[in-house]
């Protein structure tokens, strides 16, 4: 579904990645954790067309997709969470839900989400502005299943929420997995990723220097980063 060769990025002259190789299969929950200033963030902007200064080749659904400007990488299915979580506070629950563009015939209906996301549902009048913490992440992850991306991008989706929050993020993760959607989970909550990632790329100094299927990733948690 992804597949990323060869990536490179620069600040200048400075290099952030260094042939970064990462791929994602369909229903698989891939987890990338590394410390502050691995390349994360670099890799997230690579992936999603909104840094300029890159090499190497991305492919989404086998078409090659290294060139293309952020809309039309979003057209062809690559579904970013923001971290920032990018919602309309002006707007209601439902508005900011309505918006998103479809981009493939698996967009959730709006009874799919609410099913799944009942928090979601009982706010579904209320304003942006008037969400806790949880409720904007579980908004922001709802507005890209309303696309119909079959491969989410989740930027540090656990970050400053509470453990129920994250337990229910995890579900809705597992969920998403279920249907066939790949994520690629930015992480530097280990605990969490071991719950719901597959697979996991270690990233160091903007190269990945380990791939760990999940039972190894368990057993060295406490001293991976
Ligand atoms: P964090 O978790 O702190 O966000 P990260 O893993 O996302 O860290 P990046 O932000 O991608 O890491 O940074 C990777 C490298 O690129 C770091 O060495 C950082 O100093 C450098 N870098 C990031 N942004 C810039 C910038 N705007 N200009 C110059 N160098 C940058």
């Amino acid at each position: 579904m992804l597949e990323v060769t060869g990536l490179t990025a620069w600040y200048g002259q400075a290099q952030a990645l260094h042939g970064v190789d990462v791929r994602v299969d369909e229903g698989e929950v891939v987890s990338l954790a590394g410390r502050n200033g691995a390349g994360k963030t670099t890799l997230v902007r690579c992936l999603i067309g909104l840094h300029g200064q890159a090499g190497g080749a991305v492919r989404l659904h086998g078409r090659d997709i290294t060139g293309m400007p952020a809309h039309r990488r979003a057209r062809a299915g690559m579904g970013w969470v923001q971290d920032d979580r990018g919602i309309y506070a002006s707007l209601t629950v439902e508005e900011n839900l309505l918006l998103p563009p479809k981009v493939s015939d698996r967009a959730w209906t709006l009874p799919q989400v609410y099913d799944a996301f009942p928090m979601l549902a009982e706010r579904r009048k209320a304003p942006g502005t008037t969400l806790s913490g949880g409720e904007q992440q579980m908004l922001a992850i709802a507005r890209v299943l309303r696309t119909g991306a079959r491969l989410l991008l989740m930027d540090e989706p656990s970050e400053g929420l509470a453990p129920v929050v994250v337990a229910r993020i995890g579900a809705i993760i597992r969920e998403i997995k279920a249907t066939g959607a790949g994520v690629l989970l930015i992480e530097q909550n280990v605990k969490f990723a071991a719950t719901v990632a597959d697979r996991h790329y270690l990233l160091s100094q903007g190269r990945i220097v380990e791939t760990l299927d999940n039972d190894e990733f368990r057993r060295r948690e406490g001293d991976l980063l």
